[in-house]
């Protein structure tokens, strides 16, 4: 989409931001005392909310494997996380998110020791900025870690995307609505396997691959503030 608001200008983007620059991340853990695990991460103007349950039974039963258990991620928007009303509800867009979010999930859990299990991620978006399904994943992540799930790593996403010709790391509002691609991904910090990969908009293949050394990049800054909430938590927790 064309815009004429100037999304670049004097190596400076709308926000102030450098091209390299993530908005600010705030990330909390164990916020929520009914769910076994649960995060709470401000990502820019992103509000995301995510409560882990299980492994349980998986229900009902012919959703079961008898070899592995299930990720149900389900991601939310909620009708007043941006300004037009959202319809309340799953669209193809949720059902989307939610699918790519619980196979990214599921590479680092370790299925193979819960057979017949569901391990239910609940991601609710209470304020949307673009973004949200890399804020979501990255909070999923956080409190998978917090239930105790066993798992390889902890799984991190970043987007990078282009702007008026330029690469950029993390799009904000308005370069998501008016710029002209978007890279979300997400990466198992630690094996540097990527778990998501999604675009939209066009890029040449140079433009790609400076974009995706970015938004991998993205992940590993990311992945220590993860971490950082992690420890933080446990500290607390040993030393109350
Ligand atoms: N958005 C919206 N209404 C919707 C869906 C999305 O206003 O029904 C906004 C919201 O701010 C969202 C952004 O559009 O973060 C970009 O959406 P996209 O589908 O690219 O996913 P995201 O970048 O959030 O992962």
């Amino acid at each position: 989409m064309k815009s004429d608001i100037k999304l670049f200008e004097n190596g400076k983007r709308l926000d102030g931001r450098k091209p390299d620059e993530l908005r600010n991340i705030k990330i909390e853990t164990g916020v929520l005392h009914r769910a076994e695990g649960s995060c709470y991460l401000e990502w820019g103007g992103n509000k995301v909310i995510v409560a882990v349950y299980g492994p349980r039974e998986a229900i009902p039963r012919h959703t079961q494997n008898p070899l592995r258990a299930i990720v149900n991620a389900r991601y939310n928007m909620a009708a007043f996380s941006v300004d037009d009303r959202k319809r309340p509800g799953p669209d193809r867009r949720s059902r989307e998110i939610s699918k790519v979010i619980s196979e990214a999930l599921g590479h680092a859990i370790f299925l193979e020791r819960f057979p017949r299990a569901s391990i239910d991620v609940n991601i609710e978006v209470l304020e949307a900025e673009a973004g949200t399904r890399c804020a979501g994943l990255t909070a999923a992540g956080v409190a998978l870690v917090d239930a105790g799930i066993p798992m390889r790593d902890i799984p991190v996403a970043c987007a990078a995307g282009k702007i008026e010709g330029q690469v950029v790391l993390d799009l904000g509002k308005e370069e998501d609505n008016f710029g002209s691609a978007d890279l979300p991904i997400a990466i198992s910090p630690r094996t540097g396997e990527i778990l998501l990969l999604q675009m939209d908009g066009h890029m040449t293949g140079d433009e790609f691959n400076t974009a995706l050394d970015m938004a991998i990049k993205g992940c590993h800054t990311v992945s220590e503030i993860q971490k950082k909430a992690i420890t933080e938590k446990y500290q607390k927790t040993e030393g109350d």
